[in-house]
């Protein structure tokens, strides 16, 4: 008979400290065959926390499948969740005005994302400068097209994958009301 050993949502950047050694122990005394590990990993998908679970997995005995969960996901970091560093890793700056006009836009010269500083408060929602990072950042993505005369910079492409964008509605809607 095989024994497998599954273990799911570590979830290290939220644990008891004192959890991981007796599990370990446990685990090592079952002597598996397999040790199947299902996300979460982590609790925010930070660096540190990856590198608790690692160890954590090190410690493990072996073979291991392990699968991440939606908390291994880059919350906090659009950039590596929506594009996953596919992009030249353009920089980020605030506008010298606080335009309403302009909220956002790709200057590609120096490779910069700029964001309208009336951004720049506490009571704007994370979402709202998310989706404009992510616009901008999709259009590095798509570049702007000519054909003939007329120049497509929301291509159909653009917007179907605008359309991904999880909190949409709710960013448009703050925006909208500024
Ligand atoms: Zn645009």
């Amino acid at each position: 008979m095989r024994t497998i050993v599954h273990l799911s949502d570590l979830h290290f950047g939220r644990i008891d400290p004192l959890l991981p050694e007796p599990l370990v122990e446990s685990v090592e005394a079952v002597r598996p065959d397999l040790v199947a590990v299902s996300g979460d990993l982590t609790q925010r998908a930070r660096t540190e926390e990856f590198e608790q679970a690692r160890a954590f997995l090190d410690a493990l005995p072996s073979p291991q499948i392990v699968v991440p969960g939606n908390h291994d996901v880059p919350l906090y970091n659009a950039y590596l969740r929506f594009f996953g560093g596919l992009l030249g890793r353009p920089q980020l700056t605030w506008s010298e005005q606080t335009a309403k006009r302009a909220l956002g836009h790709y200057d590609s010269a120096h490779n910069m994302i700029v964001v309208s500083r009336v951004f720049d408060r506490p009571s704007s929602p994370r979402y709202a400068i998310e989706y404009l990072l992510y616009h901008e950042m999709l259009h590095l993505r798509h570049p702007v097209r000519r054909r003939g005369l007329r120049r497509s910079v929301h291509s159909r492409e653009f917007k179907a994958e605008e359309a991904l964008f999880p909190q949409l509605k709710e960013a448009l809607a703050f925006i909208q009301r500024l």
